[in-house]
Parts: structure tokens; C-alpha cells; sequence
């Protein structure tokens, strides 16, 4: 079999740092052909898993202040010689085709940093795939050697879940709000924060960035304690993005946080837990991908589909239907 990609090329070029190379190996994990699997699958297992990078998942919604904030905080770390990647998981892709990183000019300053390395999110179908590439970006860059890896995500419920899934902490960026605007964060979401950052905390905006802020606060002390999490966490705190204020605070708490899980081993059993459930995703696509491949089965779904939607089976006896010959092929 011939490879159209010198993989040890490939993967010597990631593992040295080399950001033509990182760039190349992402767009192959994010390929849909199935020989550009293959390579994807034996550069991921060439690289190994031996670096470690802080990954961050960062969400909020739009307008919040999500590419400012990491333009000034990736700068700050860069600043204190660590090397940054950023990476998007884009549910809205999913949909329109569009991506937030990319199809406007951002992160102007951080992108001219040697040590940054930034990456739009891609245009997938659906969010599974989406979710995917993502994960093994986030893999690469770490193989790249990438201090902190994070992952941006825009803030509409169920693309938090996922970037909660490949990250070692979750900061949800919030704007100053009146009081009756705490309820707009669902509670799902903010019992996945370990961090809140109140951004705007600057001029006119400054006051009301406080006391959002103190709602927050009285808001996560209300939460049940999490095994996750030293006494005081999650916490809340103001930024400003623009006057970039507050991140280096911001960044204690991480590193606070980060080291404590790691010492309490709860990073490492985080991290196993995350790779058990990728297993389980990848293997339930897979099969679903599998069935779906066969014409005759995909026939029969079709109809099933059908013959539920005109109300002439119901929707567990039509299951039962398409599984059965499927059930049977597999005991042979
Ligand atoms: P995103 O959609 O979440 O990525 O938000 P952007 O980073 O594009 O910011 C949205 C708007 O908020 C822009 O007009 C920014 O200039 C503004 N903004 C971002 N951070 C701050 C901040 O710290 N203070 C103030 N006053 N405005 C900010």
C-alpha cells in the first residue's frame, strides 16, 4: 500500500514544533477520506501521548469577548515564554458551513507570535465529526509541545459538553449583566465552570462587571461541591480583555487549580475517564457509520423511518424490525 503522506516525515516535524507541519497533520485528522484515516490513525499513534499541555476550554456567547480575551491572555502567556495553541469547536458549523475563528481577521497579534500557533475550527457536517477532529487536534498540539492548548467554544449548550470532554479545566467567559440575567446561564453550564470570568470589567462597565460578579460568586457557593475542586473553587472573577486586567489572577487560579488536581490525581483519572468516553463515541459512530454503509440496511431504515412517520408501526417495533436481521448476521 502506497501512503500519499510521509507519516515519520510528518510526525518528526510535529513532535520538533514545527507549526507547517502541526497545520498539515490537523487538516489530515480532518479529512473525511478514509485512506486520509488511516494516516491520521498511525500518525496519532506514532506521536504518542507522553506531552502534556494544560487544555482550557474556554465558551461563552457571542460578543462576550472570546477572541479578545484569548488575543490578550495568549499574549500574556507567550509573554511568560510558554508556547499557546488555540483551537475552535464550532457547533454552528455544523449548520451553516461558517466557522468563529477564521472567517474573520482575529487574534491579529497573538497569530504573529512564534510561540503561538492558531487554528481555525473546520467545517464539518455534524457535530460528532466536529467533535472529533477537534480531540485530536488538541492531541497534536500537545504533541507538538504546546504548554497550554485552548479550546474555544461558542456557548450554546451542547458544544460546551464536548469541549468539556477534552479539557483539563473549563472557564465560561460572561458579560456584566443585570441581576435578572443570572438565570440566562443554565444551570448545566455552570456546574461545568471551574472558572467564571466576568470580562468588561473596565470603564463604564466596571461597576456592574463587580457586582455581576459577586452574583456569580454567591451563585457557584450555592452549587454542590464537586469532588473536582479545592475548597474555593469554582470561582468567580472580573477581566477586562481589552485593558488586559485580571489575567494574570485569572491565570493563578488555573495554574492553583491545575496543580491541585494533578497532585490528587484527579487530572490523571479525568484524563482516563475522557478517553473512555472518546472510545465509546468513536466506536458507537463507527458502528452506526458501518450499518449506514450497507445499501440494504440503510433501505430498510429508510423505510422504517417512513412507515413510523406515517403512524403505520410504532417506533420500537420498527427498531426491532432493522435490528433483528443485523442481530442474527452478527451470531453467525
Ligand atoms: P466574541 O464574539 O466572544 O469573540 O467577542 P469579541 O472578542 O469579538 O468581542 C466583542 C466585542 O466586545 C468587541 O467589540 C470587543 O471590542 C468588545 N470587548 C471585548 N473584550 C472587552 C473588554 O474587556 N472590555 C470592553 N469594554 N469591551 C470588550
Amino acid at each position: 500500500m502506497t501512503r500519499q503522506t510521509d507519516i515519520p516525515a510528518l510526525a518528526q516535524g510535529v513532535a520538533s514544533g514545527d507549526r507547517r507541519a502541526l497545520a498539515r497533520a490537523i487538516t489530515l485528522v480532518e479529512s473525511g477520506r478514509a485512506d486520509h484515516r488511516a494516516d491520521a490513525l498511525a500518525l496519532l499513534g506514532a506521536l504518542g501521548q507522553e506531552k502534556q499541555a494544560l487544555r482550557i476550554g474556554l465558551s461563552g456567547t457571542p460578543g462576550v469577548g472570546k477572541s479578545t480575551f484569548i488575543e490578550s491572555f495568549g499574549l500574556m502567556l507567550t509573554g511568560m515564554g510558554k508556547r499557546v495553541a488555540v483551537l475552535a469547536v464550532d457547533p454552528s458549523s455544523a449548520r451553516s458551513g461558517g466557522s468563529i475563528l477564521g472567517d474573520k481577521t482575529r487574534m491579529d497579534h497573538l497569530a504573529r507570535e512564534p510561540n503561538a500557533f492558531i487554528r481555525p475550527s473546520p467545517s464539518q457536517t455534524q457535530l460528532g465529526g466536529v467533535a472529533r477532529r477537534s480531540r485530536e487536534a488538541v492531541a497534536l498540539c500537545e504533541a507538538a509541545g504546546y504548554d497550554v492548548v485552548l479550546i474555544e467554544t461558542v456557548g450554546v449548550g451542547q458544544s460546551e459538553t464536548v469541549v468539556a470532554q477534552m479539557a483539563d479545566l473549563f472557564v465560561l467567559l460572561l458579560a456584566p449583566a443585570g441581576g435578572d440575567e443570572l438565570q440566562g446561564v443554565k444551570r448545566g453550564i455552570m456546574e461545568m465552570a471551574d472558572l467564571i470570568l466576568v470580562n468588561k470589567a473596565d470603564g463604564d462597565l466596571k461597576t456592574q462587571a463587580t457586582r455581576t460578579c459577586a452574583d456569580y460568586a454567591g451563585a457557584l457557593r450555592l452549587l454542590r461541591k464537586r469532588p473536582q475542586d479545592p475548597d474555593g473553587f469554582p470561582k468567580a472573577l472580573t477581566v477586562s480583555a481589552i485593558e488586559a486586567k485580571g489575567l494574570q489572577e485569572a491565570w493563578q487560579e488555573m495554574a492553583t487549580l491545575a496543580d491541585w488536581r494533578r497532585e490528587q490525581g484527579i487530572w490523571a483519572q479525568t484524563r482516563r475517564d475522557q478517553a473512555g468516553y472518546w472510545f465509546a463515541q468513536d466506536l458507537r459512530n463507527g458502528l452506526l457509520e458501518l450499518v449506514q454503509n450497507d445499501a440494504a440496511t440503510a433501505a430498510r431504515m429508510q423505510q422504517a423511518q417512513e412507515d413510523v412517520q406515517a403512524g403505520r408501526k410504532t417506533p420500537a417495533a420498527a427498531a426491532a424490525e432493522v435490528l433483528e436481521p443485523l442481530a442474527d448476521k452478527l451470531k453467525n
